[in-house]
């Protein structure tokens, strides 16, 4: 059934305001960073939520939790500056166990969507097939929670002054309904990468700059336009019972 004729899929190039759900610093850049420098450029106000300051992004044993932890919020926010202008909004959960903590995060999430009511929010795409990251598809799953839940004022038991359900952007999604032209902003997402130097180094590093190079330009090819992100894009209504979202 195609449910495009009932039920449009949003244009996230006319979103206003975004709040850009991140698990660790350096998410937003690998899945959106390019389409977030377009969004910026013409105006739309990105605020960054990440979720834990990523203090266990390390193979090596010697920098400390908190060590690392300092460094990676300065990467964050210098990677949003080379993107743009973005207010970032650090929350300290710990890094791979937002499991343990996922109705205290789903209350954070609804509090924050309806603090700054945006029209968009972004989030990795928690029903990407084999993704091993319990960080990822917790923080997906909220995102997606709050937005059903905001117009509502008494879910999870936190009160609050109900706001209009955000659509919402998942990218790494692995069926992606939207492609996003970002041939002109693809090297400041690269550098905005190259900012978390903690996280790529070589070999890794140069390996994600192509990899994702690559998976621009075969995204590219669906819109004609040399390099693209994709996003799967949905309302709230896709997002409670409907069979058929995950293929509109
Ligand atoms: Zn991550």
């Amino acid at each position: 059934m195609d449910l495009s004729a009932i039920l449009p899929i949003p244009d996230l190039m006319q979103a206003k305001r975004v709040l850009a759900f991140s698990p660790h610093p350096d998410d937003n850049e690998v899945g959106a960073g390019g389409t977030i420098a377009r969004l910026i450029h013409q105006g739309c106000e990105v605020i960054y939520v990440v979720a834990t300051i990523g203090q266990a992004g390390t193979e090596e044993i010697g920098t400390t939790v908190q060590e690392l932890g300092f460094i990676r919020k300065q990467e964050q926010t210098d990677a949003l500056k080379i993107l743009g202008d973005g207010k970032v909004i650090f929350w300290s959960y710990p890094d791979t166990m937002l499991a343990a903590h996922e109705s205290t995060l789903q209350i954070d999430v609804l509090r924050v969507i309806r603090e700054y009511q945006p029209d968009f929010v972004m989030a990795p795409d928690p029903w990407l097939p084999y993704e091993a990251h319990p960080d990822h598809r917790v923080l997906g799953h909220a995102v997606a929670t709050g937005v059903i839940m905001s117009p509502f004022s008494y879910a999870f038991q936190q009160e609050g002054t109900p706001v209009p359900s955000p659509n919402i952007a998942f990218y790494g999604s692995a069926w992606p309904n939207t492609y996003i032209d970002v041939s002109r902003t693809f090297d400041r997402k690269l550098a905005a990468l190259e900012a978390h130097k903690s996280q790529f180094a070589p070999p890794l590093g140069p390996q994600l700059m192509m990899y994702l190079t690559l998976h621009a330009q075969e995204n590219g090819k669906k819109i004609g336009v040399d390099r693209a992100e994709p996003f799967k894009v949905m309302t709230h209504h896709h997002l409670h019972f409907n069979a058929y979202a995950w293929q509109s």
